[in-house]
């Protein structure tokens, strides 16, 4: 397995908002630098938007070996020049709060209903929305109770954690009071920090239904 290009600096620190990195490459308004905190698209995660030597970031990539920030026009920084990084913190919170509470409702979900299939999720500052292999309607009843269930377990300020599993490199796994999951996102560090969530249903077509989970502050 190659060496990735860029170091991804949220895997160790995904608190970190402002940084400074050395520019690679630049082609056209997409510039690849050594080291970067702007998550890129993936694993039903949104990308960071953000800052990058004063021109917007309004995009973030992975390709193969190499995060890919697209910019909002060509920058004036050069290759070898070393820029200054600032993520939009407030969306990006927002995004690790809810990723992070995807996941437990996800598990409470999973309690009462059974393992149905997940089939698809994406989470952006807004809400997360989870696809399940499901026929008819999720009971109403049972929704609010998988609602209350998690809206406890935030509450009671369990710890989060991304533990490596050694016999498989890069794989990350989220850990939260004995609930795992495998995920390579970004996550608050305390249930604590994500408040009281809301849960809504969808039904986007047959056999699927989706959960919707926003903060409850948005109203
Ligand atoms: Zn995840």
């Amino acid at each position: 397995m190659s060496e990735d290009l860029t170091v991804k600096l949220y895997d160790d620190d995904p608190y970190l908002r402002e940084f400074e990195a050395k520019v690679l490459v630049i082609d056209g308004n997409e510039v690849v630098l050594d080291r970067t905190a702007f998550y890129a698209e993936g694993g039903g995660q949104a990308a960071d938007t953000g800052v990058m030597g004063g021109v917007r970031v309004t995009d973030t990539r992975k390709m193969d070996d190499r995060i890919v920030h697209v910019l909002e026009a060509p920058p004036s920084f050069e290759v070898g020049d070393t820029v200054e990084c600032l993520i939009d913190w407030d969306r990006r919170h927002r995004i690790m709060r809810l990723h992070s509470a995807a996941h437990i409702m996800e598990h409470f979900l999973w309690q009462r209903l059974g393992k149905i299939e997940r089939l698809g999720s994406h989470v952006d500052d807004k809400k997360d929305r989870a696809d399940y292999e499901y026929e008819g309607r999720i009971p109403p009843d049972e929704l609010k109770a998988v609602e209350e269930d998690t809206n406890r377990f935030l509450a009671e300020g369990h710890e989060i954690s991304i533990r490596l599993d050694p016999s498989k490199p890069g794989l990350r796994i989220w850990s939260c009071g004995g609930i795992e999951m495998p995920c390579g996102g970004t996550h608050v560090r305390n249930t604590e920090e994500i408040g009281t969530i809301r849960l809504r249903r969808k039904n986007p077509g047959r056999g699927v239904e989706r959960v919707e989970t926003s903060l409850a502050e948005d109203g």
